[in-house]
């Protein structure tokens, strides 16, 4: 059996940012399961059917990506799916100080799981689903920020 990485997220819609880490997990793991927590407080401008979509039309192609959404702990989905390697993404130090709380409560709640970081290329790490969610507001452009083969 393979090495499967899953990266959670809200993916409020997928962005550039995202599809690079997928990438870069892609050469990593065998597999990348891409994870869309159900957050009931949270309110998205998307559907969880629509996020999953998006997601699944930009890795077509790519059989080792797997798309699905879960609700409840992160570090039980894992469990659940035999999976002991959570992928996040980091921007900057506050990222850094967020995620490392989140990192350190998974590792209480499971000391098995392992969190790893990956950093996007500069030119994609000023990318963030609520930047092209304000534009899709004011109906602009967001085409520098999504992948190329979606349209929004
Ligand atoms: P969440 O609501 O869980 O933060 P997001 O969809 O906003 O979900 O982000 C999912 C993951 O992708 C997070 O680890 C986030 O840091 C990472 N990420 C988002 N955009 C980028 C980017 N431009 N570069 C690197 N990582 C990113």
């Amino acid at each position: 059996m393979g090495h499967t990485v899953i990266f959670p997220g809200s993916f409020d819609p997928i962005t550039l940012g995202h599809e690079q880490i997928i990438h870069k997990a892609l050469s990593l793991f065998d597999s990348v399961v891409v994870a869309i927590g159900i957050n009931a407080d949270k309110r998205t401008m998307f559907t969880v059917e629509q996020r999953c979509s998006m997601i699944r039309t930009v890795f077509a192609n790519e059989p080792r990506v797997k798309v699905v959404a879960y609700d409840g702990l992160t570090v039980d989905f894992c469990i659940s799916q035999h999976i002991r390697y959570i992928l996040r993404g980091l921007r900057s130090a506050s990222d850094f100080d967020y995620e490392l709380g989140i990192a350190y409560a998974n590792r209480a709640l499971d000391n098995t799981i392992e969190t790893l970081f990956l950093v996007a290329d500069p030119q994609y790490s000023h990318i963030n689903s609520s930047i092209v969610r304000d534009v899709l507001r004011h109906k602009g452009n967001v085409s520098a920020f999504i992948p190329k083969t979606l349209t929004l």
